[in-house]
């Protein structure tokens, strides 16, 4: 394909696509150029919230692209204000900025816990602990957060401060924390690492240690957020509130947006000069937000993510107890997991070959991250699908 050939040679190397070009969504389907349909449990790794062709989204974007896109930070827009009204509502969380993605809203939220950190314990505190097997992204500072050594290498020197500990292992945090520490952040499911839910017991300890030390806990909630576990965060579904949260991917189901949500007292020690971005929460993208942000958190809609996720959980056990090479189900609502003991980056090819589109996550794991409008007759049909490209990886290996 001339186009595949084209990106290969034009394109920095760092993604390898696989050589297939999408022209068109519909629902939780794609299809290529060619006509063929794809059935999607990827939705743009845990973007695409709202499936393909969403008919309030595209309006209210097609509505706002007639009016203007970008206005700047320097003034307000209706539809930023209208987005971070929903955003505090819906968290109970107090302030809002908003960036341009995920590893830009970690970005923020270290800085703003520094600078927590320096206005209330001296000039030293700014240490941030987060945990081994966590992602919070490819800039040098939510790089340095990022607890897998492997993204690391060939980027040092990253931010200093930042000290890796055990998850799931509070005598670790423990032993981390001193008076120099502003900040600890952690994702209550570790995505990319391999989908590792977080105790809850662990959660509700570490929450326990920040308040006792004035320590900023910081959910990175950019893959968790957004309806993705059942709850429109997943902080709700473990009762812990965070002082800060990070948001990405499903709060603009496919335009580029992040944001940083915060509690009043931490939230407004950014002052003006301290932190800016030139396209964050400019009326386009927060158009997206709203309208996401409205549809998701209403209850039938969470309702869904349940009781579909439940059925999926259910699926993905039986496959444990069918096939010795399926290890475990990990995760929560719509985002899913199987470990598994084949290579676990065959079995994503094959199944692009049968035209169902599946990403990976830690070393041995099938992620699932459907658009949460997903159906049980979806899930029967991946289900099958994902039966016969494990048998077949299997047979091979
Ligand atoms: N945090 C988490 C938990 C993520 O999963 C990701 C992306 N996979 C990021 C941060 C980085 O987001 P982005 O790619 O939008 O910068």
């Amino acid at each position: 394909m001339d186009l595949v050939k084209k990106g290969q040679k034009i394109m920095m190397s760092n993604y390898q696509p696989f050589p297939v070009v999408f022209e068109t969504g519909d629902g939780v389907y794609l299809y290529d150029i060619e006509g063929n349909q794809y059935l999607d449990f990827t939705a743009g790794i845990a973007v695409n919230a709202l499936g393909y062709q969403d008919k309030d989204l595209q309006e209210a974007l097609k509505n706002q692209i007639d009016k203007y896109t970008h206005c700047s930070n320097f003034y307000y827009n209706e539809p930023c204000i209208e987005a971070a009204e929903l955003l505090t509502k819906l968290s109970g969380l107090d302030r809002v900025f908003f960036s341009n993605s995920g590893s830009e809203a970690n970005e923020g939220a270290i800085k703003l816990a520094r600078k927590y950190g320096f206005l209330n314990k001296g000039e030293d505190c700014n240490k941030v602990i987060s945990l081994k097997q966590s992602f919070h992204g490819r800039t040098l500072g939510s790089l340095a957060a990022t607890g897998q050594t492997k993204y690391h290498k060939g980027f040092m020197p990253l931010i200093p401060g930042v000290i890796h500990v055990e998850a799931n292992h509070i005598e670790a945090i423990k032993n981390a924390i001193d008076d120099n520490v502003c900040a600890i952040m952690l994702e209550v499911i570790q995505g990319e690492g391999g989908i590792n839910p977080l105790e809850q017991t662990y959660l509700e300890q570490v929450k326990a240690l920040c308040e006792a030390h004035n320590i900023i806990l910081i959910f990175d909630e950019v893959q968790t957020g957004i309806g993705r576990t059942g709850e429109l965060f997943a902080f709700q579904k473990y009762g812990i509130q965070p002082d800060i949260m990070t948001l990405a991917k499903g709060l603009g189901a496919g335009v580029p947006i992040g944001a940083i949500v915060a509690k009043e007292f931490v939230g407004q020690v950014f002052t003006p000069g301290d932190h800016a971005t030139t396209y964050g929460g400019n009326p386009l993208v927060t158009t997206a937000a709203k309208v996401v942000l409205e549809k998701v958190s209403k209850r039938a809609f969470l309702d869904h993510i349940n009781t579909v996720g439940e059925y999926f959980e259910k699926q993905l056990k039986a496959l444990v107890t069918q096939y010795d090479f399926v290890l475990e189900q990990r995760g929560l609502g719509l985002m899913q997991g199987i470990a598994v003991s084949l290579p676990v980056k065959e079995v994503v090819k094959k199944a692009l070959a049968n035209q169902l589109l599946l990403t990976s996550a830690g070393s041995n794991v099938v992620r699932f991250v459907p658009p949460l409008i997903i159906e049980e007759k979806h899930i029967d049909e991946m289900i099958d699908i994902l039966k016969r490209v494990l048998k077949e990886v299997s047979d091979e290996n």
